[in-house]
């Protein structure tokens, strides 16, 4: 007798490439069309699966960059020179390809209209990705305070999302901050280097205000700002890490 699907049961399944837009230098969102997507929340993400010819086959998490109320699944990845699934998501893929996925995953990491207080987001490079998710399904609903976003890139060339970030920043209800670690243009009037204690205090949601604060990028940029968050008085319990990897940025 053959088994049915246990509903609810991650499975994977196919999504077609529908486009493949350039973000910044090394870095792609993949949009895709999942014929039986059953929904996801604003920062959960997915399994990528790749197979070679020969059957090996690797997998790696990738963030959801699309809204729930968004059409289409968009994934974005930045590649990473040694890596072995980025270089083929960001240079190999092509649009008509499928994709291997299973997913949403996670339920730590999200963010719903329904939670309270202020939202206070900090990304540290590609851990903006669910952000883009979240701040979408932030500005759908109506909202008394704005959204901040810390956002710590390499360099203006580097910031994904530039253009949406920008039109947030303008008329759409977000404070968006861009921290630049290495190089920043002339008359750049954000901030110079790292997110730091004394960029938390100045520019973040304050801990009296009680905010929601998600942090999300490279294992150690999560634990050094998660650890300042908690230094200048933010309740760890309010406190949610994603990380992406193992080293620093
Ligand atoms: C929950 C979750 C969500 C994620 N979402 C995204 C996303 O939206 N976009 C995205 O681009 N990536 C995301 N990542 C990271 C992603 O899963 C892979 O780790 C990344 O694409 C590297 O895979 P790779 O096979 O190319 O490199 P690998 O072959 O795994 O690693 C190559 C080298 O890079 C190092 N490395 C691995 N990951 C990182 C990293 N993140 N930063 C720095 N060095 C690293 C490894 O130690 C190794 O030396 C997410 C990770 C998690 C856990």
């Amino acid at each position: 007798m053959a088994r049915a699907a246990i509903p609810g049961r991650l499975t994977w399944q196919l999504g077609q490439v529908l486009e493949l837009i350039d973000e910044a230098p090394r870095c792609k969102s993949i949009v895709l069309d999942v014929s039986d997507w059953r929904g996801h929340r604003a920062g959960q993400h997915v399994d990528v699966r790749l197979t070679a010819q020969d059957g090996y086959q690797a997998q790696r998490s990738y963030s959801i960059a699309s809204a729930p109320e968004d059409p289409e699944l968009v994934l974005t990845v930045q590649r990473l020179e040694d890596g072995e699934v980025s270089p083929y998501l960001v240079d190999v893929l092509r649009p008509g390809d499928d994709l291997e996925l299973r997913g949403p995953i996670g339920g730590y990491f999200v963010w719903e209209q329904a939670l309270d207080g202020p939202l206070q987001l900090v990304a540290g490079g590609s851990g903006v990705v669910p952000f883009r998710a979240m701040l979408r399904h932030w500005t759908a609903g109506r909202r008394e305070s704005a959204a901040r976003l810390l956002y710590s890139s390499r360099s203006l060339r580097e910031v994904i999302y530039r253009g949406e970030l920008t039109r947030l920043a303008h008329g759409g209800g977000v404070d968006v901050l861009l921290a630049l670690t290495r190089e920043w243009p002339d008359g750049w009037e954000g901030h110079r280097g790292r997110i730091d204690r004394g960029l938390l205090e100045r520019a973040a949601w304050p801990p009296e205000h009680r905010p929601l604060v998600y942090v999300c990028g490279p294992s150690s940029f999560v634990e050094t700002v998660a650890q300042a968050l908690v230094d200048v008085g933010h309740e760890p319990s309010r406190v949610r890490t994603e990380r992406f990897g193992p080293t620093g940025a």
